[in-house]
């Protein structure tokens, strides 16, 4: 049996999730428990939403989503490598899926500010395996020098935070699958970026080249 506390007396990180599974019993499997029934059978989630790893971006929280809600894709910076680069199978397989399995009607990318792996990106130094998965951002920071020669590094990062989600749009849209549905106007992608730091969502607008908002923070509720 593993000790459920560490050497403080506190509860360690895998018991208090174990014991928060409870709440979910509770909310799911009990009080709704005809829906979860259903769920079990077949999940028919609308949207795939594919985010950075970060602890701060789950997407089921973000969007306030139930079991089901949402088919989930994460990875690093939220990359789509190029379809039939070497690095990403695993995403491959995830659109695939939710694209002719699930026939999501909404594939979503979303970035998004103080990105830990961007700032590797960025920073440049380091290897192993988190050096090559972000060597498939290289063209976001090659963009991004382009586009401002003469940032400092805050800058830099925060233009590459705006540019990798459209990146990794235009590197889905070569996806046989997603090309296909797209063609068959049953898909539609996004670039969408968290604002981490204003608690604000932006969705870049693809004929007006920028970024809009889809949820501003109601300046009324700003204390
Ligand atoms: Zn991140």
């Amino acid at each position: 049996m593993m000790k459920e506390h560490d050497h403080t007396g506190c509860l360690r990180p895998f018991a208090r999730l174990a014991a928060s599974f409870s709440s979910f019993q509770q909310t799911y499997c009990i009080e709704q428990k005809e829906h979860f029934r259903e769920l079990v059978q077949k999940q028919r989630p609308g949207a795939m939403v594919l985010s950075c790893c970060d602890s701060r971006t789950d997407p089921a929280l973000v969007f306030a989503c139930a079991p089901g809600d949402i088919f989930v894709s994460r990875a690093i910076a939220a990359f789509v490598p190029p379809y039939g680069s070497s690095a990403g199978a695993c995403f491959r397989a995830a659109t695939a899926y939710a694209v002719d399995a699930l026939k999501v009607q909404d594939l979503i990318i979303m970035g998004h500010t103080r990105c830990g792996g961007i700032s590797g990106l960025v920073a440049g130094h380091g290897d192993g395996p988190l050096a090559d998965w972000l060597e498939v951002g290289r063209p976001v920071l090659e963009e991004a020098r382009r586009r401002k020669p003469r940032a400092d590094r805050a800058v830099l990062q925060r233009e590459c935070e705006y540019l990798a989600p459209v990146f990794s749009v235009h590197n889905l849209l070569h996806y046989p699958w997603v090309e296909k549905a797209l063609q068959e106007h049953r898909l539609t992608v996004h670039a969408w970026l968290f604002d981490l730091e204003e608690g604000e969502l932006h969705n870049y607008n693809f004929e007006r080249h920028e970024y809009e908002f889809l949820q501003e923070m109601p300046r009324d509720l700003v204390p």
